[in-house]
């Protein structure tokens, strides 16, 4: 896939076309390069995404996602929550991480665009119009790179990987699927954590 084939099927995946999922993308293809490493295929690389929960630009995060392939589903994503449209990426066989940031540049003229000016109104980002979404996913992916991301210098993160555990049990009271870890015993018995009255 060349990048513009990443942008829309992410902006597919993403469900809307915004600015922040942009600014995701640009963000992960980014740290790709600086690292010199392809897309997550397995679990190769790890991402930790600084948005936060409920506000505006959590959108990034699935633009992330997409374009670095660290996802929720292969559990190699992790959140920090500080509220940024920031990111990290780290190869982890040798470690070498990159932090890249979203820069403010162009947030007056996002701001003042009618994308926004809906969005104020409460209109989900999905029911205005595609060419007043295509605006801002244009803005943000015409812009030159300096002008929008910020890269840092390559460094050596500091992290201990742990293998996965595999294998699955059929929990003895409901029947459902559960990976062996997440079992717990009640007398004789495995059973999943809602069946067995733990918290966790
Ligand atoms: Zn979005
Ligand atoms: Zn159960």
């Amino acid at each position: 896939m060349n990048e513009k084939e990443i942008l829309t099927s992410a902006l597919a995946f993403h469900g809307h076309r915004c600015w922040a999922s942009v600014a995701g993308v640009r963000a992960g293809l980014a740290a790709l390069r600086t690292l010199n490493v392809s897309r997550s295929g397995g679990t190769q690389l790890h991402s930790i995404v600084e948005i936060g929960e409920d506000h505006g630009g959590m959108c990034f995060g699935d633009g992330v996602q997409y374009a670095t392939g660290c996802t929720l589903g292969k559990g190699n994503v992790a959140r920090q929550p500080y509220g940024k449209l920031a990111m990290t990426l780290i190869e982890k066989t040798s470690n070498r991480a990159v932090r890249v940031s979203y820069k403010p540049t162009l947030q007056q003229q996002i701001g003042e665009s009618t994308f926004m000016k809906k969005r104020g109104m409460g209109v989900m980002p999905d029911e205005i119009p595609e060419a007043e979404q295509m605006e801002l996913v244009a803005l943000v992916w015409e812009a030159a790179e300096s002008a929008v991301l910020s890269i840092g210098e390559v460094f050596t993160y500091n992290g201990e990987w742990l293998p996965e555990t595999m294998g699955f049990e059929a929990c003895a009271a409901c029947g459902e699927l559960t990976a062996r870890a997440y079992l717990r015993c009640v007398g004789d018995k495995h059973v999943c954590i809602p069946c067995s009255g733990y918290d966790r």
